[in-house]
Formats: C-alpha cells, structure tokens, sequence
C-alpha cells in the first residue's frame, strides 16, 4: 500500500479512481521538417483530419454542458475548424515543415493577428493557442491537455491547476482534487473549497499513480492512499453522511456565547454572487472584480463593469458587500494592465500599483462601481488590494469620495500595511485581511510553489501575529461607521479553516469571509466556543513555536473538528 502525505486544503473523505492531467503539450522544435517519407498532401490531409476530431471531440463535449464551461467549449470547436488557421499550416507544409510545427507556427501568427485586432477578436487569441496545443496532441497520439472529459466520475491528479481551469471542470464527475504542486493558498486550493471538492496539495509523487488507480484521499489531513483499507472505506461513507449535514449554514455567524461574527462570502461575480446567497451568507466579503474581466485584452467598459457589478450587489439587497477594485497580475494577469514580461511578478507593478502605471483605469472603475451601487439596494464598500502605505490608502480614499463612494477600505496583505495598520487605517473605514498574500509577503514563500507549502500556510506564527498587529493598530484609530473600532475583517482562505476561524475571531477580527461551501463548517465551528475561548486558544496559537504545532494544538482542544471529519 502506497501513501502520500501532502497540505489538506479542502476537508472531506472520498474514494474514486485517479485520472491525471495530461501534461501541457511541449512546442515542436523550431526547423522541425516533414520526414522524408511523407508527401505533403498526405501531412495536409493528416492536419485536416486531426484538426477536425480536435473540433467534434470539443464540439461533443460543449453539447452536454451549460453556462460559462459551454461557451468556452463552443468557441474553441470553433477556432479549430478556422480556415485561416488551416490554410496558413498547409502554407507551411507544402514549403517543407512538419505538420506539427507548422500548425504551431500558423497558430502563433493567427493569435497575434486577433490580439491585434483588440476588443472581441482579441480575446479568441487564447482559444487559438489552446487549439494548437490540442491538434499537435492529436498528431502526437497523446491525451489532449486540460481537464480530461470523462463521464465516469474520477478524482483529478495534477501538477497545479489555473483559474481557467474552473471553466471547463466539471464539478458532478470531479470527486476530489489531488495536485504535487501548489500551496495551500494555490488556486487549486481556492477553487476546491469554491466547488466544495476534498483537496490535497504539495503531495510529492502522486503524479506517478497510474489512470485508474483506487485511492482515499482526506482533504483536511492531507492524505492520499493508493489502496484504501476496510478502515479508510467507512470514514469515506462516514463523511457522506456528515457532508450533507455540513451543507447548510443557518445564517448567523456567532460563538456559543452570542458574540457575532458575520459570515461573508468570496466571490467572483454574480453567479457565485446568488449560489452564495441560497447558501446563507451574511453578505459578500470580498468581490474579487478582477475575475469578470479574465482572459480580457482590452478594459472593459464603465457601462460593462457597472452592469457586472450590479448583477453581484443585487444578489445582497440590504446586505454589506465589500467590492474590491482590480487586483491584477502576478497569478491574476490582465492583459490590459499588466506586463507578461515582469522579472518578479508578485512583487511587480499588481492590484493598485497598476495605477501607477496605467493611470485612469481605477478612475473608470470607481465610476462604475459608484453607478452600480447608486441603483441597488446592497450597502456597498470598496477595497484597494496591495496597499502597502498609508499615502496609498490616503488617495485611494480621496478617488473614492470624487467617485460618490461612501466607505472607502483597503486589503491589509502586504505586511507593511499591516506593521503600520494604524496610520493607514486613519485613511480609510475598514481593513480586510488577504492572508493568501499576507503569508507569502510575510514568509518570502510563493504562494503557487508546492515545495514552499509549510512555510506558506497563514498558521504560521509570524502571520498570525500581523493579523494581531492590523487589529490592534484598528483599534488604535477609533470608531468606524457604526461607532466601534474600524472594522477589520479576514477575506483570505485562513478563513475557511474552522479550527483557524475560532483563532482569528479570538484575535478580534469582525467579519469572516470565504467560499460559501465552507459556511456551515465555519458556523458549526464557531458556534461551540465562547469569545473567551477563542481567545485563549488565539494565544495558544500566538505562544506555539511553529505553524505545525499552532495548528496541532489548537485543534487538540477542539475535538468537534475530528468528530466532524474538518
Ligand atoms: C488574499 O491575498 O488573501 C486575498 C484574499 O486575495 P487573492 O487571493 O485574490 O490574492
Ligand atoms: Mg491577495
């Protein structure tokens, strides 16, 4: 029996059978020629017919799917019947290049021509270089790249997914997430909790397990066994049982002695908006904006953006939700508003540095947002991401008042802000935690990189004592709107760990926000512990040497989690 041990980033117990992510497909080499037992017409014949299962291959699979996933499907069935694309490769072949190369080339000049043409036809590059990659695999005889379609239901093995991935998974036959790299504030880990998927990352090896192999894999422990034993069966159908009572939140985030807590949602635009709302939440915590615009060449316009936004806050009438302006590059790009080219990007020109350097675009989006809010009922905040001095937070305050907007915040992730939360709180009216950030500015630990993954978790000693820091330094500044202190909240994925959850209201953060799916664990966590309790248990974590032993100890003392299977 084999094991892998990795970081359990999305609770859950489950058994199925492994699929692996095919790996992205390798450029053929440049010059490479057409063998010399091949005629020409017969390579162009065999691109044709490559080209077109390519096409009914994504063509099938867009026909039994719906919303975002479909759309994406059907304009990449699309581009790989395009006759530029085609004809341009056969150009190739006929002048010498093997078939493989030639589609790459071809691709590489019909993406650069649309990317050209900006706005619609500029967002159908990528399709054209998925494509590519696609009919170079069918060429090959190798498994296409991306998410393998499958109707039989599998748990996912991969190096590390992206946020365009989520388009084309398949949530009803994904059973669990399994990756060798990524960390525990990875993108696979984001989307696993989003989907309500048990998920392991950082599990060194288990890219080896063969297509079809039986495993368990516990999502909290961050386990995966090849083989599972009669033990490990009845905790998966143990935790079948206990899922569905983990299912709904009642909608008041408190500890057992009524101090509340509200329990806020993450989302990244309205459909994620209303599934959050049917789960209960509180409000919306975080909007991360930037999700709307993905994959997007050009700005969006105000008209665009208002209505985005407008879809989101309509969800949320009457209720709080924390908008947060464009937090792109690094792991987010967009195109519009950053550079693919930087050296280091997560310390690069992201969220509000972009205004730096591409000035206006904040300007346009505030107006957006400030139209958005003025017709709808939900009591609207706005939050810059990266904001690492209190000058910053001081003229992202100023912009939000010429735009009309009331509560003016900042994402506390850089660990600047947080040392220095006093006087950039004096700027604004809220804080909200990004401890994804936070712990890898904090740890110097890239959040995506799987080898980093111990050093990378928001237990970590350090983080927690910033997070102490920010609340202090709120407290420190006085009343807010509603009179108390400035509220400062936690947006980031340490939210969504019950046993984390407890550690941070103890600190004194006043609102938690996270994946919806993870809302009844939280509030069935939170609702066994007094705020004395959690306090003490916030200095057991602040006084361990170690993030492994904060976590350890505090989970010690609370026993529903095991009972629970979080
Ligand atoms: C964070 O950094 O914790 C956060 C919530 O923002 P994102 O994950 O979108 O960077
Ligand atoms: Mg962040």
């Amino acid at each position: 029996m084999q094991n892998f041990q990795g970081v359990g980033v999305s609770p859950g117990r489950i058994i199925g059978s492994v699929r692996q992510m095919p790996k992205p497909v390798s450029e053929p080499p440049s010059g490479e020629r057409l063998a010399a037992d091949v005629a020409p017409e017969d390579a162009v014949a065999g691109l044709k017919a490559a080209a077109q299962s390519v096409h009914d291959e994504l063509k099938g699979r867009a026909d039994s799917a719906s919303g975002d996933g479909k759309a994406v499907l059907e304009a990449t069935a699309l581009m790989a019947k395009d006759t530029m694309l085609l004809k341009s490769a056969a150009k190739l072949i006929n002048a010498g290049s093997s078939a493989e190369r030639a589609i790459w080339e071809a691709g590489a000049s019909v993406s650069e021509m649309l990317h050209n043409l900006g706005g619609y036809m500029a967002e159908r590059a990528t399709d054209v270089l998925d494509v590519r990659a696609r009919i170079v695999a069918e060429l090959r005889g190798v498994p296409a790249p991306g998410i393998p379609a499958s109707e039989t239901p599998f748990i996912l093995v991969a190096e590390d997914l992206a946020p365009a991935d989520t388009a084309t998974l398949n949530p009803s036959v994904v059973l669990a997430l399994v990756t060798s790299g990524g960390g525990p504030q990875s993108h696979t880990a984001i989307i696993a909790r989003s989907l309500g998927l048990p998920a392991v990352v950082a599990a060194h090896g288990v890219d080896e397990i063969a297509d079809g192999t039986e495993v368990y894999v516990d999502g909290a422990a961050g386990f995966v066994a090849v083989s599972p034993s009669e033990e490990q069966r009845a905790a998966a159908t143990a935790w079948a049982e206990t899922s569905a009572t983990l299912a709904e939140f009642d909608g008041n985030g408190t500890t057992a002695d009524g101090h509340l807590v509200p329990l806020l949602a993450n989302v990244g635009g309205a459909k994620d908006a209303v599934a959050a709302a049917a789960l209960g939440a509180q409000g919306v915590g975080l909007f991360r904006t930037e999700f709307c615009f993905l994959e997007r060449d050009t700005e969006p316009s105000v008209d665009e953006q208002a209505a985005a936004y407008k879809a989101v806050f309509d969800a949320f009438p009457g209720k709080k939700v924390v908008l947060r302006t464009l937090d792109a590059g690094a792991d987010k790009p967009l195109p519009f508003l950053t550079d693919a080219t930087e050296p280091n990007p997560a310390l690069g020109v992201r969220g509000y540095r972009t205004d730096f350097t591409t000035p206006g675009v904040l300007e346009r989006q505030l107006e957006a947002i400030a139209r958005a809010a003025s017709e709808s009922d939900a009591d609207v905040w706005v939050m810059a991401p990266m904001i690492s001095t209190a000058a910053e937070a001081g003229r992202f305050a100023s912009l939000c008042a010429a735009a009309g907007i009331q509560t003016p915040g900042v994402m506390v992730e850089v660990p600047s802000a947080a040392l220095t939360a006093a006087t950039v709180l004096r700027e604004v009216g809220f804080a909200s935690l990004g401890t994804n950030d936070l712990t890898q500015y904090a740890m110097a630990a890239d959040r995506q990189l799987g080898p980093l993954a111990e050093l990378n978790t928001p237990w970590q000693p350090a983080v927690l004592r910033l997070v102490q820091l920010t609340v202090e330094g709120a407290a420190q500044e006085g009343s807010g709107r509603e009179g108390d202190p400035k509220p400062v909240g936690v947006c980031g994925e340490a939210a969504a760990d019950p046993a984390l959850a407890v550690v941070l209201t103890g600190l004194g953060v006043t609102t938690l926000s996270m994946t919806a799916r993870s809302l009844a664990a939280v509030g069935t966590v939170l609702k066994t512990v007094t705020l004395e309790q959690a306090q003490e248990l916030a200095r057991l974590a602040l006084s361990a040497p170690s993030a492994l032993e904060a976590r350890d100890w505090v989970r010690a003392k609370l026993p529903v989690l095991e009972e629970l299977g979080l």
